[in-house]
C-alpha cells in the first residue's frame, strides 16, 4: 500500500508532533542553559507541559471522541508554588495556540487524563528528557492504537536530520508510520519536502551489529548488555543515546541491535506505552523486529504499562532470533 501523507489522521498527527517539536525547540533554545543543566530541570517541566497542552488541545478539536494516554497531569502546576512555571507553560502554548491561559492550559493538560480504550492515542510529550538537558537527543511520540495494535506512529526529533544523524543545528526529523504503509521521514523544519522511506540495515552478523543504548544506565542494565555484546562478538562501542530516536536511527538502518534490560534497581519495571508505541511501529514498518526479552510481542492492550512484557529487544529482523536466543544463554533469570 502506498503511503497516503493526506490521510487524516496521519495529517493531523504529523502536524501536531511537527507544532510540539517546535515549541519543545523554542524552550530548549531560549530556557536551556546547557552548562547549568544538572541543577536546573525546570525547563525540561515547562515543555513537557506545553508539549501535552498543545497535543490534547488539538487532539481535542481534531478528534474530540479518542481518548489520549498521555504521561502527565496538571496537579503538579496547578500548585501555588508552581504559579511560575504555568505562567511560563502558558506563555509558550498561546505562540501557537489562541487562548492560551493558565486555567486552559491545566484543563488541555488534563485531555491527556484518559485510560486506554478500544481506540485511543497516547503521548510522551518529551521521551528522554535527560537528552533534552543536554542538548542531545529526545522526541515527541504520538501513536494512535486500535484494538492493542498501533496503527499509526509519530515521532519528532529536533536533534536529528534525515531521521538518523545527530545535529542539534539542523532541520530536526518528523518520522512517521502507518500500519502497512512504511516507515518515512520528513525534515522537521522546511514546508513541502517529500518524504524518504526509511529501511533497516541487511546487517546479518552479530560481529557487525551497531548497538543502541541508552545513555542513563537506571534504564537498561548496563553491564548486562555488555555482557551480550561480548557473546554476539560485537565489534563497535554502543552508541548511546536518549529517547525514542534510537528507533528512528534504527528504522533508518544506521543501527541494528537494541537490548532495553531491567535493572538491579527496579527488578519488577514495566515499560509504559508511551515510551514503545510510536517506536516500535516504525521500526517495523522499517523491516525490523520489536519484541520483549522472551520473543513475545508487544501488548498494547493491558493499560498504561506493558505488563504482559519483560524488557524489550528491538533488531533489524535478521539478528532478532540471535539478539533472543542470546538472552536465554546468558541469563538464567531475567529479573536481575
Ligand atoms: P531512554 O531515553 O532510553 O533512557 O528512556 C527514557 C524512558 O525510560 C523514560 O521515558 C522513562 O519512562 C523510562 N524509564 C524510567 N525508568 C525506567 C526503568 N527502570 N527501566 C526502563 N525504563 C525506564
Ligand atoms: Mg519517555
Amino acid at each position: 500500500m502506498p503511503f497516503e501523507i493526506n490521510h487524516p489522521e496521519v495529517q493531523f498527527a504529523v502536524e501536531t508532533v511537527r507544532k510540539a517539536s517546535l515549541l519543545v525547540r523554542e524552550v530548549e533554545r531560549e530556557l536551556v542553559d546547557h552548562t547549568i543543566t544538572k541543577s536546573d530541570k525546570s525547563p525540561v517541566t515547562v515543555a513537557d507541559f506545553a508539549a501535552q497542552a498543545l497535543v490534547g488541545c488539538l487532539l481535542e478539536r481534531a478528534f474530540p471522541n479518542d481518548p489520549l494516554v498521555a504521561e502527565e497531569d496538571s496537579a503538579h502546576l496547578r500548585e501555588p508554588e508552581a504559579a511560575d512555571t504555568l505562567n511560563k507553560v502558558a506563555r509558550f502554548v498561546g505562540r501557537y495556540m489562541a487562548y492560551a491561559t493558565p486555567e486552559t492550559v491545566c484543563a488541555w493538560i488534563d485531555h491527556g487524563g484518559a485510560e486506554p480504550a478500544k481506540r485511543f492515542w497516547t503521548l510522551d510529550p518529551i521521551d528522554g528528557t535527560k537528552g533534552f538537558l543536554r542538548g542531545d537527543q529526545y522526541a515527541i511520540a504520538l501513536a494512535l492504537i486500535v484494538d492493542g495494535n498501533v496503527q499509526l506512529g509519530v515521532l519528532g526529533c529536533p536533534n536529528l536530520i534525515n531521521g538518523r544523524t545527530p545535529d542539534r543545528d539542523g532541520a530536526g526529523s518528523i518520522i512517521v508510520a502507518r500500519r502497512g504503509e512504511g516507515a518515512w521521514t520528513v525534515p522537521l523544519t522546511g514546508d513541502g519536502a517529500a518524504p524518504v522511506q526509511l529501511h533497516v540495515s541487511p546487517i546479518t552478523s552479530t560481529e557487525d551489529a551497531r548497538v543502541l543504548r541508552s545513555v542513563d544506565a537506571g534504564h537498561t542494565n548496563v553491564g548486562r548488555v555488555a555482557q551480550l555484546m561480548e557473546m554476539l562478538a560485537v565489534k563497535a562501542e554502543p552508541v548511546l543515546m536518549d529517547s525514542q530516536a534510537k528507533y528512528a536511527v534504527m528504522a533508518a538502518g544506521d543501527g541494528d541491535l537494541l537490548y532495553r534490560l531491567l535493572t538491579k534497581a527496579q527488578p519488577d519495571y514495566k515499560e509504559k506505552i508511551w515510551d514503545h508505541a510510536a517506536g516500535s511501529l516504525i521500526i517495523e514498518e522499517a523491516g525490523g523486529r520489536v519484541t520483549d526479552l522472551t520473543g513475545q510481542r508487544l501488548d498494547f492492550t493491558q493499560g498504561r504499562s506493558l505488563v504482559n512484557n519483560v524488557g524489550i529487544v528491538a533488531t533489524n529482523g535478521h539478528l532478532h532470533e540471535t539478539a533472543l536466543s542470546a538472552i536465554r544463554e546468558v541469563f538464567q533469570d531475567l529479573s536481575v
